[in-house]
């Protein structure tokens, strides 16, 4: 049936006359307001995050994530200055299709490597659809039951603005607070959908895909790129019915990792069957990890992948703001809506119009 707000005659949408808003009942509430979340120092913030100080770590994370450009001054003096005490952590992403368990399993994985080593755990996220539905769907506490109310772990949803790169840049400057904090577990989770893991594993000191079977056809779909990006490959939802399944997917992917060229850490990912919900198996993914950590720390690769990191998010970052600096010229902003048009009507090649646009901006910066 035709829905009857279709109808031109369906009143139901209509705006009606707007009425007067009424006073504020407390005139005081913005002053409270400001004096609940104090613009610190740098160095007070500092001095919080060495400190441990979750609340001050939190408001120096919204810092790090806010566009304003005088919090972004105050978060890089942060961020330098907490620099000297960051590194010490193993840093772990987690990535997988929605539904694939991702939040189950971080809550049964956080706490069994706090009780396997004690220590603090912070749980982070990058989410890329959150640009869109300005919410995040990853790292949200009510998902993760018993790390979000864990006195050691630290979870902190997606910063939700900006671009997949940026995004992932303001992840990586919270990973440096977090570990100045104390923390010294870091798990970085993300959906499995595509450029979110590159992103990903250029943070991270083991990347580990989770995985379901059930389909069939198992390794339909998944992005060649991602596979090879994984230092293990784990199958949940090995449980009940499920189990010879997920057996006959890990060797459809072992299978599937042999036919790639050896990683330069020198480890052959491994591919391993768990339960996160029954906790079945989850202390051997742990077995693993914590293998892996020994044989790079001691083969000399985990140092290596953290300088060529720091070398990535460097040219990341000049990336990123030469971007913003050319499309945020007014001048090139005002003519690019007629280049497209130009290039689509066939006036201009793509390459004579990319130049032009290009002269513009170095003359313009020039001035
Ligand atoms: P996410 O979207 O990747 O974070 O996935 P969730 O952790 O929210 O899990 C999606 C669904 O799969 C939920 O209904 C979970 O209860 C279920 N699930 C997660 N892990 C397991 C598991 O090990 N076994 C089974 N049978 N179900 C699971």
């Amino acid at each position: 049936m035709e829905h009857p707000e279709n109808s031109s005659e369906y009143k139901g949408l209509t705006v009606n006359g707007g009425v007067e808003q009424p006073p504020l009942m407390n005139p005081y509430l913005g002053s409270m307001r400001r004096k609940r979340r104090p613009v610190l120092s740098a160095d007070e913030y500092v001095e919080g995050i060495l400190k441990g100080n979750v609340t001050i770590l939190s408001q120096a994370v919204t810092l790090v994530e806010s566009l304003r450009p005088e919090h972004q001054e105050i978060a890089q003096q942060v961020i330098e200055k907490c620099l000297p005490y960051a590194g010490n952590s193993v840093r772990i992403g987690i990535s997988g299709v929605p539904g694939a368990g991702k939040s189950t399993s971080i809550d049964v994985f956080g706490l069994h490597v706090l009780e396997r080593s004690g220590g603090k755990l912070a749980v982070l996220a990058i989410d890329p659809s959150s640009e869109r539905s300005k919410g995040s769907i990853l790292g949200d506490k009510t998902r993760m039951e018993k790390l979000s109310v864990h006195p050691d772990v630290f979870v902190r949803p997606s910063p939700s603005a900006g671009s997949l790169g940026g995004v992932a840049r303001k992840t990586r400057e919270t990973i440096v607070l977090c570990e100045a904090a104390g923390f010294d577990k870091i798990f970085v989770e993300t959906v499995g959908v595509g450029q979110s893991e590159t992103a990903v594993h250029s943070m991270v000191d083991f990347f580990l895909l989770i995985q379901l079977a059930g389909t069939g056809d198992e390794l339909q779909g998944i992005k060649r790129g991602i596979m090879e990006m994984a230092d293990g490959i784990i199958i949940n939802k090995a449980d009940g019915n499920n189990i010879e399944k997920a057996k006959l997917a890990a060797n459809q992917f072992r299978n599937a990792l042999h036919l790639f060229p050896a990683p330069e850490s020198g480890w052959t990912p491994q591919v391993l069957t768990y339960s996160g919900f029954y906790n079945i198996g989850v202390k051997e993914v742990w077995d693993m990890v914590y293998n892996y950590i020994d044989f790079v720390k001691n083969n000399g690769y985990f140092e290596y992948r953290r300088n060529e990191q720091s070398k990535y998010w460097m040219y990341e970052t000049i990336n990123e703001h030469l971007r913003d600096s050319f499309y945020n010229n007014p001048l090139i902003s005002s003519m690019l809506e007629q280049k497209e048009k130009d290039v689509l009507g066939g006036l201009e090649t793509s390459f004579v119009a990319a130049k032009n646009l290009l002269e513009t901006y170095w003359n313009e910066i020039r001035k």
